[in-house]
């Protein structure tokens, strides 16, 4: 059974349409990467399945709840939908473990307590064990998304989903929040990930997605598409 499901989704700004018609299933413990040239509509559609767009038309699913339907409460689905963003979103003036605990203290109701106990196991769970104490400032970009990955695993989402999460990083970087997403992939999280990293795509999708001009061009699973002439 598909944890997201996506259909006919349509999205214009002003008289640009960017999502021509989007079709897409992703099924629970499965890693959809989404890849295409830049501008081609990737990061549009990840922002409609968590609303941080509004879609023009068309359906989203999660689980059994209509994510489109206005009268869903969306904070509900941003429980259980986690998002990691290209520029890490952290707050300069907290700690790696504050800013680890705050979302669960403030929209899971975690007591103190708990939060910490949680943010210092999802801190150690992205190797940042030595880190918690430091402010963003103080790491690397690379460490800094693993902070914003171990904020986003604290509050126990069903999906995970990665726009551009490694492109912001200097190359030498990218590697360690890779190599958390591939461990998560591992551990059978489901995730969706716009990437430009084709090595991840070929090693660790399911199931990978083309878009071109807002839509699907190919899918298919990894030996598929890429050994396509
Ligand atoms: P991708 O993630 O594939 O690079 P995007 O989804 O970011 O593509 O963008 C798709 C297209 O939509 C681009 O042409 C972009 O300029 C346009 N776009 C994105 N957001 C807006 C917006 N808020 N207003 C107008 N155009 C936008
Ligand atoms: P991304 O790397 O996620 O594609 P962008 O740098 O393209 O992000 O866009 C950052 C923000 O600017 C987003 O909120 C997006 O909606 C908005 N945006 C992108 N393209 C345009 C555009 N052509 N006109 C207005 N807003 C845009």
């Amino acid at each position: 059974k598909s944890i997201i499901r996506i259909r006919d989704l349509h999205k214009s700004y002003g008289d640009t349409e960017v999502l021509k018609g989007i079709d897409m299933d992703v099924y629970k413990g499965e890693v959809v990467v989404i890849l295409g040239p830049s501008g081609s509509g990737k990061s549009t559609m990840l922002r409609c399945v968590n609303r941080l767009e509004e879609p023009t038309s068309g359906h989203i699913y999660f689980e059994d709840t209509e994510i489109t339907d206005k009268k869903t409460n969306i904070n509900e689905v941003r429980k259980h939908v986690g998002m990691v963003f290209q520029n890490f979103n952290l707050f300069p003036h907290l700690t790696a473990k504050k800013n680890v605990m705050i979302a669960q203290e403030k929209v899971l109701k975690r007591s103190k307590e708990e939060a910490e106990r949680i943010a210092i196991e999802q801190l150690q769970r992205v190797g940042l064990g030595d880190r918690m104490d430091h402010y963003p400032d103080g790491l690397s970009g690379g460490q800094q998304q693993r902070v914003a990955i171990a904020r986003a695993l604290a509050m126990n989402p069903h999906v995970m989903l990665f726009d551009e999460a490694t492109s912001a990083l200097d190359p030498e970087l990218v590697r360690g929040v890779l190599d958390v997403m591939r461990e998560l992939a591992r551990e059978g999280m489901t995730m969706m990930v716009v990437t430009h990293e084709m090595g991840f795509a070929r090693d660790v999708a399911d199931h990978v997605v083309f878009m071109e001009n807002g839509v699907v061009i190919e899918r298919g699973a990894p030996d598929e598409v890429f050994n396509n002439p």
